[in-house]
């Protein structure tokens, strides 16, 4: 098959493989899985997988997302893991079965939401336990939201609390936040007079209390995303060079990008220096000439330059603009000519940008 480039590639046998892999250490562990699925955009075939793989629920920080999943047949609940506007109560209760939240007077608007739409909608509150994002911050505070919640607000069902580390404060799941989180959710529950259904431990951080076999029993709900998209590319964001992340792909998404350019230049530009297309001032290093490639992709399809990773043997992507990429490859091995295709793996960032640019194909494979 001919593909249009630039072309983005999923392999969805690697992702449900990457998938399984995850829901099984989770469930090993007595943890069910929400499959976060806003790295892709939102892709519904994605929601579909991690739905056929066990995931327990689809969450995504955007509702046109889930509204998409939801659509497009995927049937298990959908959480909502951006804490919602008010503005958006309305469309929340109509799609989500649950939604992660933070606020007294969001709370109090949802349960009208709710009880409009004749519905009862399940909150998960959140604490904040260090990472400095959402979250209530007093205990106190949360045992009070929550009782509200229970005794006051029929709209609402208290399914839960959880937390989220790593995300703002670059917080760890040690043993003591996790022991934390148990404790909280063991004073709502003493509050309220019942257990929680859910006490969600965070994110794909959150699986190496999993790895290193630490995690509370009584944690039960973790949101991943991350690893089950980039496998160990990412060791610092996600697997913390655990040997489990290993065995995953780390190629679950690729990237096809055209030379449009072959020809070897100085490696320091010549004239007076200004700034670069992005309005920064920089430092070139001469390293005398070099043979470079130029490719039809720039950093409005992708982001940052380490954020894609080149699958030709010596090469190194030098710099980019909005719209090209120079890659040098004078210690490459293979001849590179002008119309060939250069491969890339993918991080994090670049795969949620690349699947949202208008320039770029994707294709599922
Ligand atoms: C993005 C997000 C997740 C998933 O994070 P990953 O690191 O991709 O697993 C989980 N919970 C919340 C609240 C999030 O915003």
């Amino acid at each position: 098959m001919k593909r249009r480039k630039p072309a983005l590639i999923l392999d969805h046998d690697k992702l449900r493989y990457n998938m399984r892999s995850v829901i099984g250490w989770c469930g090993a562990a007595g943890i069910d899985v929400a499959g976060v699925i806003k790295i892709t955009g939102g892709m519904a075939s994605v929601a579909r997988d991690y739905a056929e793989c066990g995931a327990y629920m689809i969450a995504s920080s955007r509702l046109e997302q889930l509204a998409r999943a939801k659509n497009a047949g995927v049937d298990i609940p959908m959480l909502m893991i951006r804490v919602p506007m008010i503005s958006e109560l309305e469309e929340l209760v109509e799609i989500c079965e649950y939604s992660l939240q933070s606020e007294y007077a969001t709370l109090k608007a949802l349960d009208e939401a709710a009880v409009r739409a004749g519905k009862v909608h399940n909150v998960i509150l959140m604490a904040d336990l260090g990472d400095l994002r959402e979250g209530f911050f007093e205990l106190e505070e949360l045992v009070d939201v929550a009782k509200y919640v229970e005794d006051v607000l029929s709209g609402l069902h208290l399914a839960g609390i959880g937390t989220n580390l790593g995300c703002y404060g670059s917080v760890m799941p040690t043993e003591d936040k996790m022991d934390q989180l148990v404790s909280y959710a063991e004073a709502v529950e003493e509050a309220i007079g019942r257990p929680l259904e859910i006490v969600s431990g965070g994110a794909t951080s959150s699986l190496i209390p999993v790895f290193d076999k630490y995690m509370p029993s009584k944690v039960n709900l973790l949101r991943i995303g991350a690893l089950s998209f980039t496998g160990p590319l990412e060791d610092l964001r996600t697997s913390y060079g655990r040997k489990e992340a290993d065995a995953l792909h780390d190629d679950v998404f690729t990237l096809e990008a055209e030379v449009i350019e072959v020809r070897t230049k100085p490696t320091h530009p010549i004239g007076k220096l200004g700034v670069d297309a992005t309005g920064r001032k920089r430092t070139y290093v001469d390293r005398g000439m070099r043979k470079r490639a130029l490719l039809a992709i720039g950093r409005a399809d992708y982001g940052e330059l380490d954020d894609i990773i080149p699958q030709l043997e010596g090469a190194e992507v030098i710099g980019a603009s909005g719209d090209h990429t120079i890659l040098d490859i004078e210690d490459c091995k293979e001849p590179v000519r002008v119309g060939d295709v250069i491969r890339f793996k993918l991080k994090y960032t670049a795969i949620l940008r690349l699947t949202s640019s208008e320039n770029v194909t994707t294709y599922e494979i």
